[in-house]
């Protein structure tokens, strides 16, 4: 007995509906690009009670004659597509003619649609899939839906929805981001018959995100230049180094136009931002990215969130490129700010990388413990035979040009440098611009002849566990550039017999187990390739030895030139920030001298 039946044509939809409507979010999203991609200026949406009694989505695109206002809901009906290959290479938001049928299916449905320069337009009123009129009617041209009492006739899907405001919350949430995606089409939203926003035709991305998303996070970002590959452009905005948050509510990337979650990008993103991005925390990026649609699958799913690329490593690469440039070319503007002054005639300061001896002598800082250092004796790195004892000058960077924008005022709470700028109070914060420099610092040298050493004159012996010994004796050799001596003895063995400089000595095996764990979660969370020598360094230098805990003056004045000096200095390499201006905008705001 055959038991197959081909579903009734209702069902079906309803079925696919399933899929693409989840909740009223969904249905205002699916109408919205349909209104976009009907080449729309303008798009009011309108919600009742979170969307569950009513969406209504005006606009004024192209609208449909009547044969189309009758053919939209036939599900794989669309104007968009025509061959398989077209598929391929897909430039419009829809493409799988279904959201009108589907939601069609599962609520009371109206559409109204007219064409520019029609006499009239036509109405088609449809109740859980089967239509109930068709007739003329004189709305205004573009098209309008309306949807009432989502999932009437599927109380199951109905009774997954969430609260009023929850469901309001979705909604807006897929408005914010088709508005930052379309900042030329104006939009208007209206919930319960409060206007949430109303938002001009014709703006700049900038002014859609002021106007989103506030001044303040506006001020806060970054126009990246466009960058032009062969196969990928990019434009648009990011926040400034150090400027994350905890969530991904603001790292909005829009692929051809359309919103996309992809771990790709997400990657590429972080980094592109490196040690611009604080530890566990998220970019801010409105960030525009535009491939040849034939090098993108957008069908995989039917909700069209995800993407796949045909070559995700030329994406990669190019979102890198583009993240690390904009915050390179900050940097330009950001040194002439806070340009350095002049380089007096100074006394001889030392460098920041405290010498072994200082090392010892600092016992009364309070974050080395008073316990006696293991005995050291002085050495350069390994592969450095030639070069000097103690630490090796190594030549500046080129310092900006001088100029006295600044003045040092003063140190506050043992930490915050306080200067004086033109634009107002600036505070820096003494060991996170410490912390970027020795990164730096430590950085170059282990491209270069490795990072200075002090030979233990007793070696030490460290135990580690099988995972932790294959990861150090794959490791050796960068652990070798970044100063730290070990020599594998087999087993879980090994004997460490020198350390960099700048470390403390006095419990070594702690001191690289706790680098272990610190890398071992960080590349966690990081992709692989960056787990390099970069990492070494960043996770080395949390771990050194805070120099100059009271600064005098001319070191507060070196520390700062040597800071202008990195090539991101306005974050440590955790990228929690170095510097902090209070402007005197905020300064008068805040004593009621302006409102
Ligand atoms: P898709 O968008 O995938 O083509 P839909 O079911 O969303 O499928 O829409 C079916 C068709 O109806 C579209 O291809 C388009 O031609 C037409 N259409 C839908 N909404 C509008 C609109 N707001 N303005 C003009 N045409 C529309
Ligand atoms: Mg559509």
């Amino acid at each position: 007995m055959s038991r197959i039946a081909l579903l009734p044509e209702v069902v079906a939809c309803q079925v696919a509906a399933g899929e693409v409507v989840e909740r009223p979010a969904s249905a205002v999203k699916e109408l919205v690009e349909n209104s976009l991609d009907a080449g729309a200026t303008r798009v009011e949406v309108l919600i009742r009670k979170g969307g569950r009694a009513m969406i209504r989505v005006v606009d004024d695109g192209c609208g449909m004659d009547r044969d189309d206002a009758l053919l939209c809901l036939e599900r794989h009906a669309t104007s968009k597509i025509r061959t398989g290959a077209d598929l391929m290479a897909i430039r419009t938001l829809g493409f799988r003619g279904e959201a009108l049928p589907s939601i069609a299916s599962v609520s009371r449905f109206r559409l109204a649609t007219r064409e520019h320069g029609a006499e009239a337009g036509t109405e088609v009123v449809v109740n859980g899939g089967r239509i109930e009129s068709v007739r003329d009617s004189g709305e205004a041209p573009g098209t309008q839906v309306e949807v009432r009492s989502l999932f009437f006739n599927l109380p199951a899907r109905r009774k997954f929805l969430r609260t009023e405001n929850t469901e309001a919350s979705h909604v807006q949430h897929a408005l914010h981001l088709q508005a930052l995606g379309h900042p030329a089409v104006g939009f208007v939203f209206v919930n319960d018959e409060r206007v949430v926003w109303q938002l001009p035709p014709g703006q700049s991305l900038r002014e859609r995100v002021r106007d989103l998303c506030g001044a303040t996070l506006a001020g806060e970002l970054l126009e990246i230049p466009v960058t032009e590959s062969a196969d990928v452009r990019v434009h648009g905005f990011i926040g400034k180094a150090g400027v994350s948050r905890s969530s991904r509510q603001e790292q909005v990337v829009f692929l051809n136009g359309r919103p996309v979650e992809n771990p790709t990008i997400n990657f590429a993103l972080r980094e592109g931002y490196h040690t611009a991005l604080m530890r566990g925390q998220h970019p801010v990026t409105f960030l525009f990215v535009e491939v040849d649609p034939a090098a993108v699958d957008v069908n995989v799913h039917p909700a069209k969130r995800e993407v796949r690329f045909r070559d995700p490593a030329v994406v990669r690469e190019v979102l890198v490129e583009t993240i690390r440039r904009a915050l390179e070319s900050d940097r330009a503007k950001w040194t002439r700010t806070f340009a350095a002054p002049e380089p007096e005639p100074m006394p001889d300061i030392p460098s920041l990388i405290p010498t072994a001896e200082q090392v010892v002598l600092r016992r009364d800082w309070s974050e080395i413990p008073v316990r006696p250092p293991a005995p050291v004796e002085r050495e350069t790195a390994p592969s450095a035979s030639a070069a000097p004892l103690g630490i090796p000058q190594v030549p500046s960077p080129p310092v900006p040009p001088p100029s006295r924008d600044f003045k040092i005022i003063g140190i506050l709470g043992r930490l915050y440098i306080l200067m004086e700028n033109a634009s107002g109070l600036v505070l820096v914060d003494q060991h996170a611009a410490h912390e970027r420099i020795l990164f730096e610092e430590m950085q170059r040298r282990m491209e270069g002849q490795g990072v200075p050493t002090q030979r233990l004159l007793l070696p030490i012996t460290l135990e580690v566990g099988p995972k932790d010994a294959d990861w150090i004796t794959n490791h050796l050799d960068t652990l070798s550039r970044a100063g730290i001596g070990l020599e594998p003895f087999g087993g879980g063995s090994f004997k460490i017999d020198a350390l960099p400089q700048f470390m403390r000595a006095d419990d070594p095996p702690q001191l690289l187990r706790d680098i272990i764990d610190d890398l071992r979660e960080t590349s966690a969370q990081t992709s692989k390739l960056r787990l390099g020598e970069d990492m070494i360094a960043k996770t080395v230098c949390r771990h050194a030895v805070k120099a100059n805990d009271v600064l005098r003056e001319p070191e507060c004045v070196r520390l700062v030139q040597d800071l202008l000096a990195c090539d991101l200095p306005y974050c440590c390499p955790h990228g929690r920030p170095t510097m902090i201006q209070l402007g005197y905008a905020e300064l008068e705001k805040k004593f009621g001298r302006k409102a």
